[in-house]
């Protein structure tokens, strides 16, 4: 890879022609037309903070470098920016009105408020751009260290990067569109911020996980494909069951892995009232520690108890319990076990020691027992076991 360092472009050559596109929040063209700001490998701008952003202004403005910024000299002779785009984009912004700073006596000025040798102090501002020249993949591999300084690329942003191309493009126009206004109700289920392509990230993670395959494999094979039907109609059928699945929307279901629940169990039918009921029931349920498995733990057929991490008894529960059957059993003679009080054994009058007992649900959890004094009883430790297999 070639690199050559150009310290004779200023702020006003960058932003020679500069526009950007609210709408999809990119800055997009600079240098008159040869510089495209926002490759499609690159993510959204996310400096319009009016703190990174205003940064930005306030460096040039005291004469402050804003850092090197890297282009790369694509075969047609033009450029792309690899690392940059947000600072080139703060500025380009601000000289066209974009957003406003506040000077040193707090008043609030646009670019064209300012005064005249401060507005020409930016635009005169000289800058370090390194030009790589390279195969593409070297520019994309370099591109993915580089982007380690600053807010680091997360993993979704950095395989959009490596597998740039049409694919990515349509994915991005529905996953990473924040103007779409089906992310709302995606919200409900899918977490993380849009702009950062974590919706598109879940929407592949769930997709390649009925395929059994990696992101990278999955991207890497339909990096040109210019349309998204299965990633589309996948996520929507994943979305739509459980949407109808579960007619509530709770905070904790957010973020819960669908796109597995929906591989093992879209195949079950439910009933939605018999859903719904045991979704309140086991939510006004304390002995329940782990409230955000429920949904699973109904769609299995309330089989897997692990799931919801029962609070088992408290020490000081079991220890009332033991004193209060020892005593009533030592009255009457016989064995504080009450299983083994009424066999017919060697245990039959047997007192046993704290630490030889465990505790149990009188009436079972499953059946609505609750973890309480009330309910609690304590057994030897071989009763326990074998009460419990039943
Ligand atoms: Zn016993």
């Amino acid at each position: 890879m070639k690199t050559t360092l150009h310290t004779e472009w200023t702020v006003a050559d960058v932003c020679k022609g500069f526009t950007y596109n609210e709408l999809e929040g990119k800055g997009l063209f600079g240098l008159d037309g040869r510089l495209t700001i926002q490759p499609e490998y690159q993510r959204h701008y996310i400096y319009n903070d009016g703190k990174r952003d205003v940064a930005v202004i306030e460096s040039l403005l005291k004469g402050y470098p804003i850092g090197l910024i890297y282009f790369n000299r694509t075969s047609d002779g033009r450029y792309e920016v690899l690392d940059g785009q947000q600072r080139i984009t703060s500025f380009g912004r601000f000289i066209t009105g974009k957003f406003a700073i506040k000077d040193a006596d707090g008043n609030v000025q646009y670019f064209l408020s300012l005064p005249k040798e401060l507005q020409q102090k930016i635009m005169q501002s000289s800058l370090l751009i390194y030009e790589c020249e390279g195969e593409e993949k070297e520019i994309k591999e370099w591109f993915k260290t580089i982007n380690i300084v600053g807010i680091p690329l997360n993993e979704q942003e950095l395989r959009n990067a490596i597998y740039s191309g049409e694919f990515v493009t349509a994915a991005k126009r529905v996953f990473s569109n924040s103007q779409n206004a089906e992310v709302q109700k995606w919200s409900h289920y899918v977490k993380g911020d849009v702009k950062r392509q974590e919706y598109l990230a879940e929407a592949l993670k769930w997709v390649c996980v009925s395929k059994g395959i990696t992101i990278d494999t999955y991207m890497s094979q339909h990096r040109r494909d210019t349309s998204i039907g299965e990633l589309e109609n996948y996520f929507r059928s994943v979305i739509d069951w459980v949407s109808t699945t579960f007619t509530m929307v709770e905070r904790d279901m957010c973020g819960l892995e669908w796109g597995r629940l929906y591989e093992t169990y879209h195949k079950t039918p439910y009933s939605i009232n018999h859903v719904t009921e045991r979704v309140l029931a086991l939510q006004a349920d304390e002995s329940i520690k782990c409230p955000r498995n429920i949904y699973e733990y109904i769609l299995g057929g309330e089989q897997d108890k692990s799931l919801l991490q029962i609070r088992l008894f408290e020490e000081s529960t079991k220890r009332a319990a033991y004193t209060r059957q020892t005593e009533a059993a030592k009255e009457k003679g016989i064995s504080n076990c009450p299983l083994c009080a009424i066999g017919d054994n060697a245990n039959k009058t047997r007192i046993y020691k704290l630490n030889e007992m465990d505790a149990d649900h009188v009436t079972a959890w499953s059946r609505g027992g609750a973890t309480s004094i009330e309910n609690c009883e304590m057994l030897c430790k071989t009763h326990n076991r074998s009460k419990g297999n039943k």
